[in-house]
Formats: C-alpha cells, sequence, structure tokens
C-alpha cells in the first residue's frame, strides 16, 4: 500500500516525490517541508529564449507546482546556440507549446499553462491572481519596463535576468513590499535604442544568468538564505568579474512612488 508522510499544512509528498526530490530534501533548508512547499507555488515565466531555457528545465526538475510561460516567439537556428530547451525537430514550432512538451517529460506532475502571446499593456494577466512570483527572460526595455508595472501592480516579487555578449545581470525586485527600489528606480534614463537584442550572446552566459534567475526563485520561494533583493549582480564571464551592487529606491520615481 502507498504510504505518506504527514507534513503539517502542506499536500504530503508521495513515496515517489520523496525518492525523486530525495537531494533536495536532504538539504536542512529545504527538507521534506521546503519541498512540499514548493509543490504549491506557482511561477509565472515570461520569454523562453535563453535565459528562459535553464530556468525553465530548473524550475521543472526542483519540483514546482505550476507554472504559466508566456511567449509568441518561433524557434529559429540562430536559437539554438543558447536556447537549449529546443532542438532542430523543433524549427518553426512555437517556442510555449515546446517548452511545454520538455519541461512535462521532465516532470509529468507539473501543471504547465502555456500562453503564447507578447506581453502588452492590454494583455488579460487574470493569471497572475495566485502567482507567487514573475521571472523577467525577456530580452528588451519596454517589456522588461511593462513587467515591471504588473508586477508592482498585482504586489508580486519579480526576478531579472539579462545577458548580451560576456556580460550579464540578476537583480531581485521586491514589487511586493513598499519602500524597495522597482526597476524603473534603477534604469529610468535607458532608452529603448540601448537594447542590445541584436547583439551576440556567449552562449554558456545565459546558462549562468538563467540558473541563477532559477535559485533566487527557489530561495525566495522557501526564505533561503541572502538573496538579490535590491541587489543587482553583474557578471563578466570573460574575466570572471562578479559584483553586486546595492539600489535604493529613487524618492522621485514615477512608476513605484505611489505603491
Ligand atoms: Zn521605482
Amino acid at each position: 500500500m502507498r504510504t505518506k508522510i504527514k507534513i503539517k499544512k502542506h499536500t504530503p509528498l508521495t513515496d515517489k516525490e520523496l525518492l525523486r526530490f530525495n537531494k533536495h530534501i536532504l538539504l536542512d533548508d529545504i527538507d521534506v517541508e521546503g519541498q512540499a512547499l514548493l509543490k504549491e507555488k506557482h511561477v509565472v515565466l515570461i520569454g523562453l529564449g535563453g535565459l528562459g531555457s535553464p530556468i525553465a528545465y530548473y524550475l521543472a526538475s526542483s519540483g514546482i507546482g505550476q507554472i504559466t510561460l508566456v511567449d509568441d516567439d518561433t524557434i529559429d537556428v540562430t536559437n539554438l546556440q543558447r536556447q537549449i530547451l529546443y532542438s532542430m525537430d523543433d524549427l518553426d514550432k512555437k517556442k510555449v507549446d515546446i517548452a511545454k512538451i520538455k519541461m512535462q517529460k521532465l516532470n509529468s506532475d507539473m501543471k504547465i499553462n502555456a500562453i503564447s502571446e507578447r506581453l502588452a499593456s492590454n494583455s488579460d494577466v487574470n493569471y497572475l491572481h495566485d502567482v507567487d512570483l514573475i521571472i523577467d527572460a525577456t530580452d528588451n526595455f519596454k517589456t522588461r519596463s511593462l513587467i515591471n508595472k504588473i508586477s508592482l501592480d498585482n504586489r508580486i516579487p519579480l526576478i531579472m535576468g539579462a545577458a548580451i555578449q560576456f556580460s550579464g545581470q540578476i537583480i531581485v525586485f521586491r514589487n511586493d513590499l513598499t519602500d524597495q527600489p522597482c526597476y524603473n528606480c534603477l534604469y529610468e534614463n535607458v532608452s529603448e535604442s540601448n537594447a542590445c537584442v541584436d547583439s551576440g550572446v556567449f552562449a554558456a552566459l545565459t546558462g549562468v544568468v538563467g540558473s541563477m534567475q532559477a535559485s533566487e526563485c527557489i530561495k525566495i520561494l522557501l526564505d533561503i538564505g541572502e538573496r538579490l533583493e535590491s541587489r543587482l549582480l553583474t557578471i563578466d564571464l570573460k574575466n570572471n568579474d562578479f559584483r553586486i551592487i546595492k539600489l535604493n529606491k529613487d524618492k522621485q520615481c514615477k512608476v513605484c512612488d505611489d505603491k
């Protein structure tokens, strides 16, 4: 007969889950209760490119209960150098559809909602009502600004990542809390023309940054350790230079000043 371990407050893990997530459960910071908590979490991942690929894989393999994927793009041969979710067989197919299939193969117990659309100011974001965290894995300032606003409006923490050439950035915006800096506090004066979407990108950089975003996601959901909350991690992979810059709220910020 199937046995289940009793866990206070959370849905018990099954025998299969106890085995599957054994190496998480052996970590004191996660344990059985933390793993059961992950099963109840809902994360939105916007962008399924170079950053979104490792994020999607690690969230699926880590046992997050539900994920909503948002992306309107199709798979191009030039994506394959860094977008490790996809292969030659997937060319011209929608990224959300292939991502869902690959993630479901990895973790069939995970609930995956695939939304094939480019996020816009008039997008229906009703799915955010029970979302615990938003991960931004997009590649342009306009969409990032919009995600920041949606995150503030719905008071949901936001993990943002960027990767260009050999340089990466990761930061957590606690837009669910007051008196914390938002994306606009950091980048108000950066124009769309500065977005380097057509520049080269070192393939492994997107793996490093995306994996860090997945790591920060799980740490926030389980309240583990020091996170990059209101702290910008800059990565220069070419020279192995890693720095953390503390951010302060811009009292003049037009986006979060009334939040
Ligand atoms: Zn702000």
